[in-house]
């Protein structure tokens, strides 16, 4: 069989294979590149879906990364709606499901992942939404109308937001998860357990320390019973549970994988050709020293773009400390590092858990730090964490002014 050819193959077309794109092109305006994506859309963006759609801030149209003539400007060939479903990595080919076989010089997986699902009767029904694409809001959007009841799985970042976009729109939600409190793995237990009262007294109805069981469809709604006796009735369900990062193609294929598609600091996999960035990649942390994965949308612009800048000819290290934000209700935070609710933590507050800087200390250096409310700090905090130096928690208060 024929393949088309092409000096540059993207799979994913998601934030951090569009930036790849970029990347290239800004090193070699010559060569091919094909960005293949099994979304219909052309390619979005993420965090709009669990915030600034809900709020009146954005339209679908605003979300989308780049308009059509940036792609043709760019000489970037679009492949929308075509799954990749094999790789060849010694013929160095890619085998699409409807678009034959296809053929690079160089390749980049930037697949990113896909929604964990619940393993428990009933968490396979069409009505459970595993809320992560745009058509996931789109249809989440036409039953959400004031006075409909949802229950939400998962107190992490995506529970915690669409808990509060449903609720400003009306909706009568509940949220469900195992934790003690919201956000458990990054909240200290004090501000966790003051957002969740801010939650509370919005009129949300917080059921921690539980789980689902089962999931039942009845007449027209969808029953949720859990590990604690509690049965609900709602019109809509969401889990955010987490994400598996997509690493099949990887690993058929012979690649490195462990919790992610292993990389080196150039961003390149164990085959010299090929390239990985994104949700889907397991790197080493600048912040850290240690082999970690991140699902946020600083580091697959950044992935995105060094990988694109290698795979065309550059040696980019990739040593960037991506930084991570949230909005909850009035509580907007950016984070850089590796926030971990288990490290010590000093906060450094103007505002009680409103508005200032929680550090997070591991072995006497500051190694993460949240900034609440505090804007435009960011590389304060970088520098500060890529330092490493032995400090004590006492010295830490004012370290970034604000
Ligand atoms: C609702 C929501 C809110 C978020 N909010 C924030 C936030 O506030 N702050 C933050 O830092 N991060 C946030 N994130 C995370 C951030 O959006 C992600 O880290 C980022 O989108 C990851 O980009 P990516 O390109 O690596 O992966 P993805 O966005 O997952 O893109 C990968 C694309 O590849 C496609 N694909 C996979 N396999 C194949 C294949 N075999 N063939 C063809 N195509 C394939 C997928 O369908 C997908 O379109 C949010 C995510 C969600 C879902």
């Amino acid at each position: 069989m024929t393949e088309k050819m092409y000096t540059y193959v993207i799979i994913g077309a998601g934030l951090a294979g569009v930036s790849a794109a970029k990347g290239i092109r800004d090193v070699d305006d010559k060569g091919s590149i094909l960005l293949i994506g099994n979304e219909k859309e052309m390619p979005y963006d993420r965090p709009p879906l669990s915030k600034k759609l809900w709020f009146g801030k954005k339209t679908v149209e605003e979300i989308f990364l780049h308009d059509r003539a940036f792609y043709d400007s760019n000489k970037v060939e679009l492949s929308l709606g075509v799954a990749a479903i094999d790789l060849n990595v010694s013929k160095k080919i890619v085998k699409t499901d409807k678009s034959g076989n296809i053929s690079y010089s160089k390749l980049l997986l930037a697949t990113g992942g896909t929604p964990r699902v619940l393993d428990i009767p009933g968490g396979t029904l069409p009505e459970i939404c595993y809320y992560r694409t745009l058509d996931d809001y789109k249809s989440i959007r036409g039953l959400a109308s004031e006075g409909k009841k949802a229950v939400i799985i998962g107190g992490g970042f995506i529970g915690s937001e669409i808990a509060a976009a449903l609720n400003v729109n009306k909706v009568d939600v509940t949220m469900i998860f195992p934790e003690d409190y919201l956000v458990q793995r990054i909240f200290p237990a004090d501000l966790g357990n003051a957002i969740q009262k801010h939650y509370a007294g919005r009129g949300i109805n917080i059921l921690n320390r539980d789980l689902p069981v089962s999931f039942e469809k009845k007449a027209g709604k969808i029953l949720t019973r859990t590990k604690n006796g509690n049965e609900l009735e709602s019109d809509i369900v969401i889990a955010g549970i987490g994400i598996v990062p997509a690493v099949d193609l990887a690993k058929k294929a012979g690649l490195r994988t462990d919790n992610g598609i292993v990389v080196d600091e150039y961003l390149k996999t164990s085959d010299k050709d090929i390239y990985s960035a994104g949700d889907n990649t397991s790197f080493i942390s600048a912040a850290t020293g240690d082999r970690t994965r991140v699902e946020h949308w600083d580091n697959s612009i950044a992935q995105g773009t060094a990988a694109g800048k290698n795979m065309a000819g550059e040696r980019v290290k990739y040593d960037t400390i991506p930084y991570f934000f949230s909005d909850l209700f009035e509580f907007g935070y950016e984070a850089a590092g590796d926030i971990n609710s288990q490290h010590e933590t000093v906060a450094d507050w103007k505002k009680e858990y409103d508005t200032g800087v929680v550090y997070y200390l591991k072995d006497d250096a500051v190694r993460g730090i949240m900034l609440c409310n505090v804007w435009e700090k960011i590389d304060e905090a970088r520098e500060l964490i890529r330092g490493g130096k032995k400090i004590k928690p006492e010295q830490l208060k004012g370290a970034i002014a604000f």
